[in-house]
């Protein structure tokens, strides 16, 4: 049976690793494993892929979120806004530091946070909100950063699945007050192994930042901040920094291949795109698309070899690690009926047209068998 999984790595790991392995070597070579030149060389070239300031490497994309959660001072008893369908790890980094995630529910167009209903989640003890750039798509950073500017709260972007969206010339990780990238290997820029970073424009934040990833230190052994060992390995640096150059290739190939697959779904009776490709600022990190009968749909798409995955088949409401919050079944309509009707296809650049044609001619047979 042919089959294609959500995510391969492997072509473009074929592809790259003489440039990757000498990366490594040279690493290796000069020994320079924690906070080497290395990093020091891809933060500026990440900085001026983002267009901002500074670049702070961390271990993972949940620290770069929970580092900037410290960074602007968000304590226990603060409140911090975000959408509740999104990956578990933007919840979990509020809670991580002693703060409230406060839920917002989603747009059905989008799947990102929905701003008519930001205002009213916030309280007298809300610090900040956190925009989610879900499946490559930019959230609403302009109706956002109004709010939080209005409101006097902090702006964080979750910018962990949408390295190079853009919206007018400007790039993901260039809006909030900070921004957290992952660079977990399956993100569409990817390490190989974990890794993340926050972007910023403030001095003061990136200082502080650079100190709370390292032991609260800038001076060995003189610590002025209650840090953590939260640094971006030399030799991930040095494979991200290889990678980095090969990002707009990627994301024009993962572009090209949403707009082949809504062109070829269009006629698919049911069948909803939900990244729409007429976005030109969407990298794609996802296709998601809402079918009817979607648990029949999947399991069908499964069992015919096809990798296609839920993303996320629980709003965080749901999820029993934040039941503590107490919110009831019922409390997100939209992002629970979403869970209920979306799926995700295979997408990875190196998809060839052959194996993505067998993608929606296997989708359009299943559909047509319907109950
Ligand atoms: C992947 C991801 C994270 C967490 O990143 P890690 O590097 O895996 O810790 C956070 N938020 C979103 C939206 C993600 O997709």
């Amino acid at each position: 049976m042919k089959t294609v999984p959500l995510v391969d790595l492997s072509e473009q790991l074929k592809r790259l690793s003489p440039e990757l392995e000498a990366s490594i070597s040279a690493v290796l070579e000069r020994g320079d494993f924690i906070q080497g030149q290395a990093l020091q060389r891809f933060e500026e070239n990440f900085s001026r892929y983002v267009g901002c300031r500074s670049t702070v490497g961390v271990n993972s994309g949940t620290d770069a979120l929970r580092l900037s959660l410290l960074a602007l001072g968000v304590a226990p008893g603060d409140e911090v806004i975000l959408p509740v369908n999104t990956f578990f790890a933007t919840g979990a980094a509020v809670s991580s530091v002693g703060a409230r995630p406060v839920f917002v529910d989603v747009d059905k167009s989008d799947a990102n946070l929905d701003c008519s209903q930001l205002e009213a989640a916030i309280t007298a003890r809300t610090r900040a909100v956190i925009g989610v750039h879900l499946f490559g798509r930019l959230c609403d950073t302009d109706a956002i950063s109004e709010v939080c500017r209005r409101r006097g709260l902090a702006f964080i972007e979750d910018a962990a699945q949408a390295h190079g969206a853009s919206r007018g010339g400007r790039r993901a990780g260039a809006f909030g007050d900070a921004a957290a990238f992952s660079f977990y290997p399956g993100k569409n820029l990817g390490a190989c192994g974990d890794g993340g970073a926050v972007t910023t424009d403030d001095p003061d934040l990136a200082d502080r930042l650079f100190k709370l990833r390292n032991f609260g230190q800038q001076e060995k052994h003189h610590h002025e901040l209650l840090g953590l060992n939260s640094r971006l390995d030399t030799i991930q640096a040095a494979l991200l920094d290889v990678k980095l150059r090969y990002l707009d290739e990627w994301t024009q190939a993962r572009r090209s291949l949403a707009a082949a697959y809504a062109r070829g779904l269009s006629g698919l009776e049911g069948v909803e795109v939900l990244t729409r490709p007429d976005n030109e600022q969407s990298v794609f990190h996802l296709f998601v698309i809402r079918v009817p009968e979607r648990d029949r749909v999947l399991t069908a798409l499964n069992e015919s070899g096809i990798g296609a995955q839920v993303h996320y088949p629980l709003p965080l409401h749901r999820q029993p690690a934040f039941a503590y919050l107490d919110y009831p079944e019922g409390a997100f309509p939209v992002a629970e009926q979403l869970s209920r009707d979306i799926l995700s296809l295979p997408l990875y650049p190196e998809l060839s047209e052959v194996d993505q044609e067998h993608v929606m001619v296997t989708l359009t047979r299943i559909l047509n068998e319907r109950s």
